[in-house]
């Protein structure tokens, strides 16, 4: 991954350990890790599912 799926800044850019541990709680990525595109989330019942319009989609590991 290049950027960070929480706030969509390069990887290399910045200090991402703060949204890193957001994401590992409870936020799904907003932004894809290849190109920093905006995904679209949806939260389902038993997470949530991100899509890339580039990538496709990935969806949370429960
Ligand atoms: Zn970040
Ligand atoms: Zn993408």
């Amino acid at each position: 991954m290049s950027y960070c799926g929480y706030c969509g800044v390069a990887e290399s850019g910045k200090d991402h350990s703060a949204c890193a541990s957001r994401l590992a709680v409870i936020d799904p990525p907003r932004y894809c890790g290849e190109c920093a595109r905006r995904m679209v989330v949806q939260v389902t019942p038993t997470g949530w599912t991100a899509r890339c319009s580039r990538h496709g989609e990935i969806a949370s590991a429960r």
